[in-house]
C-alpha cells in the first residue's frame, strides 16, 4: 500500500472535496436547467433507509389544478435515468390532462427498483407518507410495474391515490373509458377522411390485443369493421381470429404496421413510428391507445408530409386518465363516458387546425394545449376567497 506523507494528504483531501463540490454543483445545476428547459415547478427526491424506497416525484404543471399521473416502478440503471423519464412523462402529463379538460396538471412519480423483488407493503405506505406530504399538490396510481394493491398501502398513509381496487373504492379498469375514447378517435377520423364517421368495411390494424386492443376488436366488429390483429403473444390474436371469424384476421406481429389498411392503430408499445417503421407504413391514418407512439416529435412531422393523418395518442388514449380524475370528485361511470366521448369533436378540431395552418397534427394539438394553459392561468388571476388547495 502506498503511505502518503502529510502535504500529499493534504493535497488530495482539497482534491477530493474540489472533486465533490464539483460534481455536486454540476449536478444541481444540471437539474435545474432539465426543470428550466422543460418547464418543471417541483422536483421531489425520497428516499427511505428501511424500506429501501428511493423515489422520484415531478410537478410539471399546476395552472390546470393539482398535478395528476401515474407512479412507475422501473429498475433504473442510474438516477439520471430515473430523472429523465419522470421530467418527461410528467410534462406528458400536462398536456394529457389539458386536452382532456380536466382540472388537473400534470406529475408523475417514478420509483427505482425491481418490482418483482424490492416491493413491500412498509415502502408503499413510506410513499404514501411522502406524497401526502405535498399536501393535494399531486395525485397518483398505477404506472408500468405498480399495481392497485400496492396503493392500497400507500392510501393508509394520505389520500392522495387513485386506481385502487373496486373493494377499496376505486373505479375500476381504465381500459373501459380507454378503449371507448380510442372508438371515438377512429369515428372522428373517418369522418374526417371519408366524410362519414361510420367504420363499416373499413380495415383496421391493431398493435397489441390487450386490455385496449381486445376491446376495440369487438367493438370495431360489431360496427362492421374488418381488423387485422397482432400480438407477441400470438395464441391472443390467434383467439380473436378464431372468435370473430371472417372479420379478424390475425397477422405476424412484425409486419403488423406494414398491413395495407385504413387505420393503424398501435395499442402496445410506445415509440413505434420510427425511422425503421416510418417508410414501411401503409395506411391512411394512425390512431391507438399506446403512449408516446412517435419516437420523437419530428416523426409526427414526416407523418403529415406524408399524408398520414396523426391522431395524437395523449388525446385518444385519456379516457382512463378521465376516469381517475373523476374518482377524486366522487366518481361516476356515466360522467366519465361522457367526458371520453368529447374527444371526438377534440380530434375533429385538431384535424382543422392541422388543416388550416399546414400543421401536423401533434404541434396543433401541442398548440391548443399552451392557450388553454393561458386561459385558465388568466381566469384564475380571479380570486377566490376562502378557498385553499384547489383553487
Ligand atoms: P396490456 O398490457 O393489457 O396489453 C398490451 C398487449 O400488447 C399485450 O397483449 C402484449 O402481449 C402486447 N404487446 C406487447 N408488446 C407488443 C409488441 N411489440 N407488438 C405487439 N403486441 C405487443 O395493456 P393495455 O392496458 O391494453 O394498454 C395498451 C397500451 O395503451 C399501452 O401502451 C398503455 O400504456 C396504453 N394505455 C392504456 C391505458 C389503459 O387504461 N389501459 C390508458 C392509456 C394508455
Amino acid at each position: 500500500m502506498k503511505v502518503l506523507n502529510d502535504g500529499q494528504l493534504r493535497e488530495s483531501a482539497k482534491v477530493i472535496k474540489a472533486e465533490k463540490q464539483s460534481s455536486r454543483g454540476v449536478m444541481m445545476e444540471d437539474v435545474f436547467r432539465l426543470m428550466e428547459d422543460s418547464g418543471h415547478e417541483q422536483v421531489i427526491f425520497c428516499r427511505h433507509k428501511t424500506s429501501g424506497l428511493k423515489s422520484i416525484i415531478a410537478i410539471h404543471d399546476t395552472t390546470m389544478g393539482p398535478a395528476l399521473g401515474g407512479c412507475r416502478m422501473v429498475p433504473y440503471e442510474t438516477t439520471q435515468e430515473a430523472l429523465d423519464d419522470v421530467l418527461r412523462l410528467s410534462k406528458g402529463m400536462t398536456y394529457k390532462c389539458g386536452l382532456a379538460d380536466v382540472d388537473f396538471g400534470g406529475g408523475k412519480a417514478v420509483i427505482i427498483g425491481e418490482p418483482e423483488t424490492d416491493k413491500s407493503p412498509e415502502m408503499f405506505r413510506v410513499l404514501g407518507r411522502f406524497v401526502g406530504g405535498l399536501n393535494g399538490r399531486f395525485f397518483t396510481g398505477t404506472d408500468m410495474g405498480t399495481m392497485p394493491e400496492d396503493f392500497v398501502h400507500a392510501a393508509r398513509e394520505s389520500e392522495s391515490f387513485v386506481g385502487l381496487p373496486v373493494s377499496h373504492g376505486g373505479s375500476g379498469d381504465t381500459a373501459i373509458p380507454t378503449a371507448f375514447g380510442v372508438m371515438q378517435g377512429f369515428r372522428a377520423t373517418a369522418l374526417h377522411l371519408w366524410g362519414s364517421d361510420s367504420l363499416k368495411g373499413r380495415i383496421i390494424a391493431i398493435q397489441g390485443t390487450g386490455k385496449v386492443g381486445g376491446r376495440l376488436v369487438s367493438q370495431l366488429v360489431e360496427q362492421g369493421a374488418q381488423v387485422l390483429v397482432a400480438d407477441i403473444h400470438a395464441e391472443r390474436a390467434k383467439a380473436l381470429q378464431e372468435q370473430y371469424t371472417g372479420y379478424v384476421q390475425a397477422v405476424d406481429v412484425a409486419t403488423i404496421h406494414q398491413q395495407s389498411c385504413d387505420i393503424f392503430a398501435p395499442c402496445a408499445v410506445g415509440g413505434v413510428v420510427n425511422e425503421r417503421t416510418l417508410p414501411e407504413l401503409d395506411c391512411r391514418a394512425i390512431v391507438g391507445s399506446a403512449n408516446n407512439q412517435l419516437a420523437e416529435d419530428w416523426h409526427g412531422d414526416v407523418l403529415h408530409q406524408h399524408g398520414i393523418l396523426y391522431a395524437p395518442d395523449y388525446l385518444v388514449n385519456a379516457g382512463g386518465l378521465i376516469q381517475v380524475a373523476d374518482e377524486l370528485k366522487g366518481y361516476r361511470h356515466e360522467r366519465v363516458m361522457e367526458k371520453t366521448q368529447e374527444i371526438y369533436d377534440m380530434l375533429l378540431k385538431i384535424y382543422q387546425l392541422s388543416s388550416e395552418k399546414d400543421l401536423p397534427t401533434c404541434r396543433a394539438a401541442d398548440q391548443l394545449v399552451l392557450e388553454r394553459l393561458h386561459q385558465v392561468a388568466d381566469l384564475k388571476r380571479i380570486l377566490l376567497s376562502g378557498v385553499t388547495g384547489w383553487s
